[in-house]
């Protein structure tokens, strides 16, 4: 699944490749990807000769600005990937959503199973529309709606990278919260854009057990955390991102990160710092891998 890194790649790529470029036509080949506005032929009409002005990103979501102030939001979720295909490229038959550029080339939205989300939405606003993954009933009255885009993203936690994210804010942060470190850190709430992959390795290189309790932390610790998470986000968008399966940049191909990954998808592997097997463990049903020495189990009480 595309954590920060990857959709960084994406939306850095897409900066390069169809910045400037305008939108002629939408064609939808899967009506439950977009979000915002339905149905679907509403979407096509309402994008069609928009003009992309610049690409950037937002926790896990890819953001297009269009030149009248229009934000297109596309969450890649578990298999998405944005692709921009020059003319005469053979047709995707998982292109969900096709966007023909006036210049000839398509900027390709590709999704084997089908979990992303597109939305388009008015510039600005501030109050949440919430994970918008409830029932039909739900999802219909969402895209009806007209969200702002400011509203879209005022239920995610801080971007790790940016200035204001520091080891003071997140100090402040962990000393409220008695959760587990891994399931602190996949919270969205909590900190934006940090997923499984990353999780895992920020963790080992900070030698701290994944359950241990955010509040537990010492001073030490938590400027530890604070550098490593900051710094495994850092490598993988310098390394195009961890690809295992179906991520690949706008440009089509993988990221150079998964093999450079230390503890994520390396069980019973030696750990790069002792020599040690790493295991695996399920932590709120996700997939967890640490090195049972580097990274010491919590306590369970004080007693002397
Ligand atoms: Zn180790």
């Amino acid at each position: 699944m595309p954590e920060l890194p990857e959709v960084e790649t994406v939306a850095r790529d897409l900066q390069r490749l169809v910045a400037g470029a305008t939108i002629r036509d939408a064609t939808v080949h899967w009506d439950r990807t977009i979000r915002h506005p339905m149905p679907a032929e509403r979407f096509a009409a309402e994008i069609a000769g928009a003009s992309i002005r610049r690409v950037d990103r937002r926790a896990k979501t890819v953001l297009l600005h269009l030149a009248d102030g229009r934000v297109m939001t596309v969450a890649l979720r578990m298999t998405g990937a944005l692709i921009v295909a020059d003319p005469g490229t053979p047709p995707d038959p998982y292109a969900r959503i096709v966007f023909a550029l006036e210049d000839g080339r398509e900027l390709r939205y590709r999704d084997v199973r089908k979990f992303g989300r597109i939305g388009l939405w008015p510039g600005g606003g501030l109050r949440s529309v919430g994970a918008g993954r409830g029932a039909r009933s739900r999802r219909v009255e969402e895209g009806q709606r007209r969200y702002r885009i400011g509203e879209v993203f005022s239920g995610h936690g801080p971007e790790p990278l940016t200035r204001s994210f520091t080891s003071a804010r997140f100090a402040e942060r962990l000393s409220r919260r008695s959760a587990k470190l891994k399931t602190l850190l996949l919270d969205q709430s909590f900190i934006s854009g940090v997923g499984n992959i990353y999780a895992d390795e920020a963790l080992w290189r900070a030698r701290l057990h994944p359950l241990r309790a955010a509040d537990t932390l010492d001073p030490a610790e938590i400027r530890r955390l604070h550098r490593t998470v900051r710094q495994v986000l850092r490598e993988g968008i310098v390394n195009r991102g961890s690809s295992f399966s179906d991520y690949v940049g706008a440009d089509g191909e993988p990221g150079a990160n998964a093999e450079r990954l230390a503890v994520y998808r390396r069980t019973d592997q030696p750990c790069y710092r002792c020599g040690r097997r790493i295991q695996r463990i399920v932590v709120g049903q996700r997939s967890t891998h640490f090195c049972p020495h580097c990274q010491r189990e919590p306590v369970a009480s004080d007693e002397p």
